[in-house]
């Protein structure tokens, strides 16, 4: 079967594997049918990503079909249509039993898919703990619909949760890339009275607002955006920002954008440390909160998507199929021909 693999040099090479198998009885394979590509598989090509290991099968972020199940998994048979979590968890350790499934200590758990083990830009995958890590689809929700389910959903939904937005709050979100729209779509499931989207990219602004996911746009590159936030707020700041860019002078933004007592979320990946300024911020008493998605609410997730809360069929701008992905990651990674998001049919 094909694979797209990292090899040791950086490159991502289309390569020639075997079809997976069972390992362990709580594992179970995965023919998928519709994969992507995230910005993080961009970050492990980068170096960026140091625990990531060489000549393993990229991709975190798939749907697909059960093909087989370990003997220990009882919510799941083949046939069945699921979302992949981006994360595979025990459910039993410290972290698991407290929801931080991020930090599952199992040498199988949190981000290892497409990381430290095979993961999904291929036509069959090995998902360990699947009774944890896999999400059935219903019927009347399609593959597409399904596709960000398991990470960058689920990232915006663990982001807008975290940065505890109320009814009537003005939330700014830095960054109006895949991540950054979706964090948008999961911040207005809290009722706030607007949401104002920061990026550079003015096509990505554009769609933010076209298709009602912010209300506000600003490119801190033409306007000042610490300003604009500040008039829409009688000068106080964002009651919550959330940063998904993670560019070079992102997270000063993110901060000088909040107002004092504000949460301020980081969910950017960051390819370089970033200061903190404490004097500048001093008396602003601000809470951060960072850090890898704990993706642990799926099922609500596929839930709101089932009955038309959450839809992120916008960002959905190119299709292709696998033997296509290395076109595809020329395209993402230099963010040509206004791309959004893949969907790559396996
Ligand atoms: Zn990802
Ligand atoms: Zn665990």
């Amino acid at each position: 079967m094909k694979a797209a693999v990292y090899k040791a040099d950086g490159r991502i090479v289309l390569e020639e594997r075997q079809v997976p198998v069972i390992q362990d009885p709580r594992d179970a394979v995965i023919k998928v049918t519709l994969t992507t590509i995230c910005s993080s598989d961009i970050h492990i090509k980068h170096g960026a990503v140091p625990r990531a290991v060489h000549d393993t099968v990229r991709g975190h972020e798939f749907v697909g079909i059960v093909e087989q199940t370990g003997d220990k998994v009882s919510r799941f048979r083949p046939g069945d249509r699921v979302a992949v979590n981006v994360e595979t968890f025990c459910g039993e350790c410290f972290y698991c039993r407290r929801g931080y499934v991020n930090n599952c200590t199992d040498k199988d758990g949190g981000w290892a898919m497409g990381c430290r083990i095979d993961g999904g830009q291929v036509e069959y995958v090995r998902v360990p703990f699947a009774d944890n890590g896999l999400t059935l689809i219903p019927d009347t929700v399609t593959d597409e619909q399904a596709l960000f389910v398991g990470d960058i959903l689920s990232t915006g939904f663990w982001a807008a949760a975290m940065s505890e937005i109320k009814p009537a709050d003005t939330v700014a979100v830095i960054g109006a890339g895949p991540t950054g729209l979706c964090t948008m779509m999961c911040a207005r499931l809290y009722g706030p009275a607007r949401i104002i989207a920061a990026d550079t990219d003015e096509k990505r602004l554009e769609l933010a607002v076209k298709e009602g996911i912010s209300d506000v746009a600003v490119n801190p590159a033409m306007a000042d955006a610490e300003k604009l936030v500040k008039d829409y707020t009688e000068g106080r700041g964002a009651d919550a920002v959330l940063e998904a860019a993670g560019g070079n002078d992102t997270f000063e933004l993110a901060w000088r954008m909040a107002r004092p007592n504000a949460v301020v979320g980081i969910v950017a990946m960051y390819e370089e440390p970033q200061k903190l300024p404490l004097p500048d911020m001093y008396g602003k008493n601000l809470t951060f909160k960072t850090g890898g998605v704990d993706a642990s609410c799926c099922s609500e997730i596929m839930k709101l998507i089932e009955c038309g809360r959450l839809d992120t069929s916008c960002l959905i701008t190119h299709r292709t199929k696998l033997e296509n992905i290395m076109e595809a990651y020329d395209i993402f990674e230099n963010k040509m021909d206004g791309v959004i998001k893949y969907a790559i049919q396996v």
